[in-house]
C-alpha cells in the first residue's frame, strides 16, 4: 500500500457494507472470542492456585464479575470426615443463618439430583424435583438465583451458589448463554478443586489434622524468604508432649492418639489462620508464625502450654495431666540472621531440649547461648 493512500468512505460500494443481521452474528462472534479468552485466563489462574481457601476465593469472584452478581457460594465435598457438602467459609454477599449448619450429606435427595443432572437450575426446578416437602434449608437459606453442580470425572465436587444479578441494562435473570458460560467455569473449578484437595490431602496429617512435615519445610522455607525480603520477624515453635509413651503403655495405643488429637486441636485453636501448625513426628509438632517477634512468639507458647497443662484430658471416664514441653526460635535479620529453614527448626529443637532437660512442661527461647550449644543429643 502506497504511502498516498487514502481510504474515501464515499468509494465505498454500499453493496459491501455488512447489514444488520451480519452485524450482530458478528457482535455475537466477537462476544464469544472474547468469553473463550476469558475461560482460557480463568482455567490458568484457577489450575495454578492450589492453595485451598484463595482458591475458593477466587472461584467465588470469578464467576461473580463475570454474572455481575453481588453475591456467591460453594459447597465444597468432604469425603474424609463427613461424606458432605460443606459451604466454603469464604461465601460471600449471603447471609447464613446461625441456625443452620451448612453441611449436606451426600445421601440428601438435593445431592444425589443434582449428582445426576449437570445442569444449572433454580431453587424451585430443585424443588420440583425431590419433591416441595423435602426441606434443604442448607441451600434455601441462602437464597440463590441459581445453582450450578460442579463435575470433575462425572462426580460431582461442588455446589455453587449464584445470587441475584445486577441489572446492567439486560435485565437481572440468567440467559442460557450465561449457564452455558458458569458450567463451563464450573468445570474448570472442578478440576482446580480436584487438585487442591488432592494436595491438601496428601499434606495433611489425617489424625490431627495438621500439615505434615514436608509441606512444614516448603511453607517455612518460603516465609523465611519473605522474611528475610521485607525485614520481618518469624518465630517457630516447637513442641513436644512429656511422658507420651504412658499414655499409650498404661491406657493403650487409642488412648495416646486421643492425647495426640487433644493437644493437636489445643495447638491449631491458639494460632491464626496464617500461622501453620505442623504434626512434625510421632508425639512432636511445630509452628510457624510469620511476621512474629520473639516475645509474642513466647507468648503464644506460653498461652499454648498453659492450656494443655490446664485441659481436661478424659478418657473413658479416666481423667489425665497432659503436659507439654517447648522450645521456640525467631529469625530476625539483625540478631538471628539464619538462612535456612532448617536451621530455624533446628534451633526451636534445641531450645525444646533445654525444657526437657529444665524438668519439662516449660518453654524456652533459642538464645545465643542455645543456639551455640553442641548438637541435641535426647
Ligand atoms: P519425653 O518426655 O522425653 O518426650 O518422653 P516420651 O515418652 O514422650 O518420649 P518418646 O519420644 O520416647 O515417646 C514417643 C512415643 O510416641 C513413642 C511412640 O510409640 C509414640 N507414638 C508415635 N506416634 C504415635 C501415634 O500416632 N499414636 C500413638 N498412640 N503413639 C505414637
Ligand atoms: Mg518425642
Ligand atoms: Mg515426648
Amino acid at each position: 500500500m502506497s504511502d498516498d493512500f487514502k481510504f474515501d468512505d464515499n468509494l465505498v460500494d454500499p453493496s459491501l457494507l455488512v447489514s444488520d443481521s451480519m452485524q450482530t452474528a458478528v457482535d455475537m462472534y466477537e462476544k464469544r472470542i472474547y468469553d473463550l479468552q476469558q475461560l482460557l485466563e480463568i482455567s490458568r489462574s484457577l489450575c495454578s492456585t492450589l492453595e485451598y481457601s484463595t482458591l475458593i476465593e477466587s472461584i467465588l469472584y470469578t464467576c461473580m464479575c463475570q454474572m455481575h452478581v453481588m453475591g456467591a457460594g460453594l459447597f465444597v465435598f468432604d469425603d474424609i470426615d463427613s461424606n458432605s457438602f460443606n459451604l466454603a467459609s469464604n461465601h460471600t454477599g449471603m447471609d447464613v443463618d446461625p441456625s443452620v449448619t451448612y453441611s449436606i450429606h451426600a445421601s440428601h435427595p438435593a445431592i444425589q439430583f443434582l449428582s445426576s443432572h449437570n445442569e444449572a437450575i433454580t431453587i424451585d426446578v430443585l424443588k420440583e424435583a425431590i419433591g416441595k416437602d423435602t426441606e434443604i434449608p442448607q441451600i434455601e437459606s441462602l437464597h440463590p438465583t441459581l445453582i450450578i453442580p460442579l463435575f470433575h470425572k462425572n462426580r460431582m465436587n461442588g455446589i455453587l451458589l449464584m445470587g441475584e444479578r445486577l441489572d446492567l441494562g439486560e435485565g437481572t435473570d440468567y440467559s442460557e448463554y450465561d449457564k452455558t458460560q458458569l458450567l463451563a467455569i464450573a468445570s474448570l473449578a472442578a478440576v482446580a478443586i480436584n487438585n487442591a484437595s488432592l494436595l491438601e490431602k496428601s499434606s495433611t496429617d489425617m489424625m490431627t489434622h495438621l500439615k505434615l512435615k514436608y509441606f512444614f519445610f516448603n511453607i517455612l522455607t518460603d516465609k523465611l524468604d519473605i522474611a528475610l525480603s521485607q525485614k520481618q520477624e518469624l518465630g517457630v515453635l516447637m513442641f513436644d508432649i512429656d511422658f507420651f509413651k504412658k499414655f499409650n503403655d498404661t491406657w493403650g495405643h487409642a488412648c495416646g492418639d486421643y492425647v495426640l488429637k487433644t493437644v493437636a486441636k489445643i495447638i491449631k485453636s491458639n494460632t491464626r489462620e496464617h500461622d501453620i501448625a505442623s504434626r512434625y513426628g510421632g508425639e512432636e509438632f511445630t509452628v510457624m508464625l510469620p511476621n512474629t517477634s520473639k516475645d509474642d512468639s513466647m507468648a503464644v507458647a506460653e498461652r499454648i502450654r498453659k492450656e494443655v497443662e490446664n485441659y481436661d484430658f478424659t478418657y473413658e471416664n479416666q481423667h489425665m495431666k497432659v503436659t507439654i514441653s517447648i522450645g521456640c526460635s525467631v529469625f530476625n535479620s539483625e540478631t538471628n540472621p539464619v538462612t535456612t529453614a532448617k536451621d530455624l527448626v533446628e534451633q526451636a529443637d534445641k531450645a525444646l531440649y533445654v525444657s526437657k532437660h529444665n524438668g519439662r512442661n516449660k518453654v524456652s527461647f533459642a538464645d545465643k547461648n542455645i543456639i551455640n550449644s553442641i548438637e541435641v543429643s535426647e
